[in-house]
C-alpha cells in the first residue's frame, strides 16, 4: 500500500527509528509563497556561454515545500544560487524571483543582504559540512554569522537554543570541527542556515556523503523543522529523498523543468519519461525487478540540442522530438513532452 507520507516506500529511511528528546521547536513567522517566472542563468567562460538554467518558471505556495531532482550538472544548484543571489561574478540572470510580492532580483545586492539573505530565505550549500573552519569552535563560527548579520539580539541565547533545534547539545559549541561526527557538522550547517530563523531553507544534496543513518537522522530532522513552519526546498538526484518532504516536485533535465507538479501526482502518474526513468531507478522493498540504468549523457549546456533535450536517451523519442517540445498542463503542472500534447 503506498503510504501518502512516502509514496515510494524507501527502506532505509521510512524503516528507522530516530528519537531525539533534545530537539526543541522554533517558532517562526509566517512562511512565504515563492515564484520564478522565465529564469534564465548563464555563465560566460572564456569565449563560451553554459546556460546552466533555461527558461525555468514554477511556483508554490505557503506552508508548501519542494524538490528539485536532477543528474549531477542539471542546474539545480544554480538555480538554489540564483534565488540566494550568491552567483559567481560571470552569471549573469534574466526573468524574475518573487519571495511573496518582493522580487529578489530587482533589489539591490546591499539591501538583499540586510532583509532577505539569512533572515528570510538561507541556504545549506552542498558539501557545507567540510567547509566548516578548522581552527574555530562551533560557537565561534555562529558568532561569526550573527556578527556579519548584525544581530542585536542575545547571541548566547539565539546560538543555544539553535543547537537545542537541530537536537545537538550545547556541549558541541566548544568543539572544533574534527572533533564531531559527519552527522553532528550537518546538524551544524544546517543549525547555522536556521540561526536567524528565516522562513525557508534551500538545502543542497543535505545528505549526500553521509552514511544511510544518518541521512535518516537528518530527513528526520528536515522533516521536523518543516513541522515547525519551516518551508524547504531540497535540491537532491535522489527522488526517494524528495518524497520524504516534499508536496511539489520539479524534475530538471539539461537546464529545463521538464515536468512539475504536487509530489502525489507525479510519482503516482509520471510523464516525462526521464521521471518515469528517474523514479525507476530507485530501489524499492520487496521488489525483485532488474534496475535498468538511463544509458547516454545530458547534452553540452554549451550548445544544447534544439528540440527535445532528452531525444538522445528518451526510449519513446519520435521525429516530432526534433522540435522544441510544448508545455502541458497536467493535474497539477505541467510537462514538457510531445507524448503529451
Ligand atoms: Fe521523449 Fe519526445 Fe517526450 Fe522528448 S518530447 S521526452 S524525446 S517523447
Amino acid at each position: 500500500m503506498i503510504n501518502s507520507d512516502n509514496p515510494i516506500n524507501i527502506p532505509r529511511l521510512n524503516q528507522i527509528v530516530f528519537q531525539n528528546s533534545n530537539v526543541l521547536p522554533v517558532h517562526r513567522k509566517h512562511m512565504v509563497a515563492l515564484s520564478i517566472k522565465d529564469l534564465t542563468v548563464q555563465y560566460q567562460s572564456q569565449k563560451k556561454k553554459v546556460c546552466a538554467v533555461d527558461h525555468v518558471s514554477f511556483s508554490y505556495k505557503e506552508n508548501e515545500s519542494i524538490g528539485i531532482a536532477g543528474e549531477s550538472g542539471c542546474g539545480k544548484s544554480t538555480l538554489g544560487l540564483a534565488i540566494m543571489k550568491t552567483l559567481q561574478e560571470n552569471a549573469s540572470v534574466v526573468g524574475e524571483i518573487l519571495l511573496g510580492d518582493k522580487s529578489i532580483l530587482s533589489m539591490s545586492d546591499a539591501e538583499f543582504t540586510k532583509d532577505i539573505r539569512w533572515k528570510q530565505i538561507s541556504m545549506v550549500f552542498q558539501g557545507a559540512m567540510n567547509s566548516l573552519d578548522p581552527v574555530f569552535t562551533i560557537k565561534k563560527q555562529f558568532e561569526e554569522i550573527l556578527k556579519k548579520h548584525s544581530f542585536e539580539g542575545n547571541y548566547k541565547q539565539t546560538i543555544e537554543s539553535t543547537i537545542l533545534s537541530v537536537g545537538l547539545t550545547h556541549s558541541v559549541l566548544d568543539k572544533y570541527p574534527h572533533e564531531i561526527s559527519g552527522g553532528m557538522k550537518q546538524r551544524v550547517v544546517i543549525a547555522m542556515a536556521l540561526v536567524l530563523k528565516p522562513k525557508m531553507v534551500i538545502a543542497d544534496e543535505p545528505t549526500t556523503a553521509l552514511d544511510v543513518l544518518v541521512q535518516a537522522q537528518i530527513m528526520i530532522l528536515l522533516k521536523k523543522l518543516k513541522k515547525e513552519g519551516l518551508s524547504i526546498m531540497l535540491i537532491s538526484h535522489d527522488l526517494g529523498i524528495i518524497s520524504e518532504i516534499a508536496e511539489k516536485v520539479g524534475i530538471m533535465y539539461a537546464g529545463q523543468i521538464v515536468e512539475f507538479g504536487n509530489m502525489q501526482d507525479i510519482y503516482r502518474n509520471p510523464k516525462h519519461p526521464y521521471t518515469i526513468a528517474l523514479l525507476d531507478s530507485i530501489p524499492k522493498l520487496g521488489e525483485t525487478k532488474k534496475i535498468t540504468p538511463l544509458k547516454g549523457n545530458p547534452p553540452s549546456l554549451v550548445n544544447p540540442p534544439s528540440g527535445c533535450r532528452f531525444y538522445d536517451r528518451c526510449p519513446q523519442a519520435m521525429e516530432k522530438c526534433k522540435k522544441e517540445p510544448p508545455k502541458i498542463k497536467t493535474e497539477s503542472g505541467f510537462v514538457m513532452c510531445w507524448l503529451h500534447e
